[in-house]
């Protein structure tokens, strides 16, 4: 009898995003079933010691395992090519969790200058707190990265690409790096997914994922999850189960049925993403179009090799600074205007006053956020009606 969907080693991507992890109940549900329960009961007090002592494995606790977070555990966990996954309660309780697991006072981290604003505040002020430091570099500067290694250094941590500038590194490279100093690589892989770049296999040690973003794909709930070996994920487990950010198991499932769709999802974003690049970039207004699937990004040929697409985030520059940047944003009708990405429907922000509003101005100007940056996250609808929208506004600025 069929039972349980444990990967099989032949299996594509495809088939993993839509098979792999699903255990069915005693009921033989087709789809994958959800346990909103805090706790789990047992048949015995020897039972209950057993699973209490680890000596025999099974659920306890929802702050520890639940059957629907592990599913959509076992899941990614494929779909990444890693060993094991740990679910958490956002992307940043994942990086969060991934630090204190693997981090102790004294250690040093080396980041991309370009990371997600909260990651940036996370390891300045409050991993800072504890003793921890973080070294910020150009992202795609592999003498750079080497350069501001230390022997106190533990972790890499870059997103690739960038946000909202596309800009990539090596990855295996950089991993390469890392292991001749003994340190681990962690790769933020939210703005491709594993439909589009698996850092795993390039060499990276870990991979953080907002589940917020793509891997729900329709903007409805806030999640996350670590990947990597065991050895390293036992740690980040601990940290999870003791302090708490655990994934609900709603959540869970609303990522596990979105990691169904992920592969079509994300070569439909692709393509979107692609015609619009090609099209702003001709646009009188636009100063300057970022996208890695351009011919004209500095690092097209890298990010052709390791990636599998493009993805389907866009820094527009317009010419006009911070005025223009508005304008074209508020002359739109459907487009969404929020910091959110990763979503079927469009989205459009101001990174300056938005994402990337908590940063000083040298922060900004390092990391390439000017005035008339916008960014554009591209969905799902028909590109006619999103290029009609933009138009608009940048239609008006010649
Ligand atoms: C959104 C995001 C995060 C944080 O994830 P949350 O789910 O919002 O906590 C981390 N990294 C990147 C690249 C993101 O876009």
């Amino acid at each position: 009898m069929q039972q349980d969907q444990i990967p099989a080693p032949e299996w594509e991507l495809e088939t993993l995003a839509i098979r792999a992890g699903h255990r069915r109940t005693h009921e033989q549900e087709h789809g994958e079933p959800i346990f909103p329960t805090s706790s789990f009961v047992y048949g015995s007090a020897a039972e209950a010691a057993a699973k209490f002592s680890g000596e025999e494995p099974g659920n306890i606790y929802s702050r520890f395992t639940n059957p629907t977070v592990r599913t959509f555990e076992e899941r990614l966990a494929a779909m990444e090519g890693g060993e094991r996954c740990v679910a958490t309660s956002s992307g940043m309780a994942a990086i969060m969790a991934t630090a204190l697991a693997l981090l102790s006072s004294g250690d040093e981290i080396v980041a991309s200058r370009s990371l997600f604003g909260s990651t940036v505040s996370l390891f300045d002020k409050y991993l800072g707190k504890l003793g921890i430091t973080t070294r910020y570099v150009e992202l795609s500067d592999l003498e750079a990265w080497e350069a501001a290694i230390t022997p106190a250094t533990r972790l890499l941590f870059a997103e690739t690409p960038s946000n909202p500038l596309s800009e990539v590194v090596d990855i295996a490279a950089l991993a390469e790096i890392a292991h001749r100093h003994e340190a681990l690589l962690a790769i933020d892989n939210c703005f491709l997914t594993p439909a589009l770049q698996r850092p795993l296999a390039l060499g990276a040690d870990l991979v953080i994922h907002s589940a917020t973003k793509y891997l729900d794909g329709q903007g409805r709930a806030i999640g996350g999850a670590v990947v990597g070996r065991d050895e390293e994920l036992e740690e980040v487990f601990g940290v999870v189960r003791t302090c708490g950010p655990c994934l609900s198991p709603f959540n869970a499932w609303i990522f596990t049925k979105g990691l169904e769709t992920l592969n079509l999802r994300m070569r439909a974003h692709c393509e979107n993403a692609r015609h619009l690049a090609e099209w702003l970039e001709g646009h009188p207004a636009v100063a300057r179009a970022h996208y890695s699937g351009l011919a004209s990004h500095p690092q097209h040929e890298l990010a052709s090799r390791q990636q599998q697409g493009f993805g389907a985030v866009i820094g527009v520059e317009v010419k006009g600074g911070r005025e223009a940047a508005w304008s074209v944003i508020d002359a739109t009708r459907m487009v969404s205007i929020t910091g959110n990405l990763g979503d079927v429907k469009t989205t459009i922000t101001h990174p300056a006053t938005t994402t990337h509003g908590r940063l000083s101005d040298d922060q900004k100007a390092a990391a390439g956020i000017s005035e008339g940056l916008i960014r554009l996250a591209v969905g799902l609808e028909a590109l006619e009606d999103i290029r009609g929208d933009l138009a608009r506004g940048l239609d008006a600025l010649v």
